[in-house]
């Protein structure tokens, strides 16, 4: 696996790639969620490129951004381990040469659910997607079903841009217990790891949002939106309190 450090290095090894390229995007911290993109992406494409970037322009909370987890080391053991050809780390610098001046912002369904309380995280993370795509010119990019929201927006800019980009959904990997797999499922107290599978199991029951939104915060959650959008219910809830603030998102198809 090469290690990229900077744009000159990705655009030298872009030169001399051959075949398709598939593009996985993350914030490090991996897991078998991301693994799972990994091996679909080298599945589907020749060479298969990941990037690892905490991406500050997404995250309205610097606490939140602080709190991050980190953990390279193993990051690099499990890319190298599932597929992935080069390992892309740019900074902020070689990102966003401009400070954050230019923005890629959706103004419709970026508003509602994680951007409602969320101010200008999707416009963080379609400027970041925007860039990295532009630098690394993927055939796919593989995404998780886990941000279904970020999914359909990416999708949305991918055709509004007229990128010629395929972006391919990956089905969320779950905890044996239901949880699906989150890097800031790090962060979680050994009890609110306890109470964490409960937040799948209500948000997958038969009733109405606001029934299952009750029942979550009967069990100690605070939730920040339970909403049934076509054929999904959509769900963020923060367990703990000030310091220790867990958020977690998640979605299911309704029968
Ligand atoms: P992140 O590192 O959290 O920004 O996520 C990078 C990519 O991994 C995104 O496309 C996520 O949707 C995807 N991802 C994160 N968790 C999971 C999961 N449990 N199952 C499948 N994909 C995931």
């Amino acid at each position: 696996m090469e290690i990229l450090k900077s744009p000159d290095e990705l655009k030298n090894f872009l030169e001399l790639a051959r075949g398709t390229i598939g593009f996985v995007p993350t914030m490090g911290a991996l897991h078998e969620g991301h693994v799972s993109l990994f091996r679909k992406a080298k599945k589907d494409s020749d060479i298969c490129i990941a990037s690892i970037y905490v991406n500050p322009t997404q995250f309205d909370d610097p606490q939140d951004l602080n709190r991050y987890p980190n953990a390279i080391q193993n990051d690099q053991e499990l890319m190298r381990a599932n597929g992935v050809d080069s390992a892309f780390f740019p900074t902020y610098h070689q990102l966003y040469p401009d400070d954050y001046t230019y923005q890629v912002a959706e103004r419709i369904f970026s508003k509602e659910l994680c951007g409602k309380t969320r101010q200008g995280h999707f416009t963080g993370v379609l400027t970041v997607l925007m860039k990295l795509f532009l630098m690394i010119r993927p055939d796919k990019v593989f995404l998780g079903e886990k941000d279904y929201q970020q999914l359909e927006l990416v999708k949305g800019m991918v055709n509004a841009f007229h990128m010629g980009i395929e972006i391919v959904g990956c089905p969320t990997i779950r905890e044996s217990d239901g949880l699906a797999m989150s890097s800031r499922n790090k962060n979680l107290t050994p009890s609110q790891r306890q109470e964490a599978p409960k937040f799948f199991e209500l948000l997958s029951k038969r009733g109405d949002d606001s029934q299952i939104s009750e029942e979550l915060v009967k069990c100690g959650f605070e939730v920040d939106y339970v909403v049934s959008r076509k054929d999904r219910r959509y769900g963020a809830v923060t367990l703990g309190s000030n310091g220790n603030k867990v958020r977690l998102i998640d979605n299911v198809v309704l029968r």
